[in-house]
């Protein structure tokens, strides 16, 4: 693949959507640190970003080395910038150099950031990961847990009852919870009100999705679906000839749609004949928007896949967009 002459934000967009499961992606990461050598971005600011996503695309294969030099260039190209985007540059520069075993120099860079989890939305996902991939889980959990015991005695009013209104606050508890589902804490009071305020999200989103009505986002997990195709075989035609392109064609549309809201609904052939003729494409769309049920994507590569396989997200359906 050869890279436009010129790029622009939303070209570097759509390469971060399509690289990761090309044929050739290091030579994407290549050409997009050669695009900025050339100065070939329509927009010089694009510089950081093409050079953070030319190391992250290093990191999908595991060139550390390589993935380290594109961060440190995406660094300067920030210079002495300490907002978002230079703070998540050097929070993947942190988790390169875990991943490459050099702790100590990892703690160094992740340790400044520490202060940005009160002060920035991102911060917590970007500071939270790189901690986990060090092996750091624990420290991640003390972080997130100060802050969040920050965030709150600054707070006035009574208890968050969304996400929206909770605001920073939201994105602490989600990690915060994340991270001690993974370290098998029981949940405290902190967890049961993160999970009520992303239980509430993902039903807005999930009606939201659904609101669209269609069923293009209907999900049918694998023995669901083989029940689906044996009881009403004209359904392949919209679901696919076999789960394999089931998947395939969800997560296209899903990458179609990409945003922060995107949600798959997962069907039951019970509850889809309960809404009434499994054939009639109403019926079909009137079940997704009545449906509180939600997979939520895309998930981190190296998470379970949104499909219940059981495999790596970046081994199982993130490559079937690409088929
Ligand atoms: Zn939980
Ligand atoms: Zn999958």
């Amino acid at each position: 693949m050869s890279l436009k002459a010129d790029l622009t934000s939303t070209d570097l967009a759509e390469i971060r959507q399509s690289a990761l499961g090309a044929a050739d992606p290091l030579g994407i990461a290549a050409e997009l640190a050669a695009a900025v050598d050339a100065g070939r971005l329509s927009d010089p600011d694009d510089a950081g970003p093409a050079l953070v996503l030319a190391a992250e695309i290093a990191e999908s294969r595991s060139k550390l080395d390589a993935g380290l030099r594109y961060v440190d260039r995406a660094l300067e190209t920030y210079g002495k910038s300490d907002d978002g985007p230079a703070a998540a540059a050097r929070a993947l520069r942190a988790r390169l150099l875990f991943r490459a075993g050099r702790e100590d120099e990892a703690l160094a860079e992740i340790e400044p950031l520490r202060p940005l989890l009160t002060q920035d939305t991102e911060a917590p996902a970007y500071i939270s990961v790189a901690l986990a991939v060090g092996g750091r889980a624990r420290l991640a959990e003390e972080w997130l847990t100060e802050a969040v015991q920050e965030v709150l005695a600054e707070r006035e009013g009574p208890e968050p009852t969304s996400a929206e209104d909770a605001g920073l606050l939201f994105f602490l508890l989600q990690q915060r919870h994340r991270i001690r589902h993974a370290l098998g804490r029981q949940h405290d009071t902190h967890d049961v009100l993160a999970e009520r305020l992303e239980t509430k999200l993902a039903n807005a989103n999930a009606q939201a999705a659904a609101a669209g009505s269609s069923d293009d986002l209907l999900f049918w997990p694998q023995a669901e679906f083989e029940t689906l195709v044996t009881r009403f075989p004209a359904l392949t035609e919209v679901y696919g000839a076999d789960w394999d392109e089931h998947r395939a064609r969800l997560e296209r549309e899903l990458v179609r749609r990409s945003g922060p809201d995107v949600v798959l609904v997962p069907g039951t052939v019970a509850g889809l004949e309960a809404a009434g003729d499994p054939s009639d494409a109403k019926t079909r769309a009137d079940y997704v928007s009545a449906s509180t049920d939600h997979i939520s994507w895309p998930p981190e590569r190296n998470s379970p896949c949104w499909c219940g396989s059981g495999n790596k997200y970046k081994k199982c359906c993130l490559p079937r967009s690409r088929g």
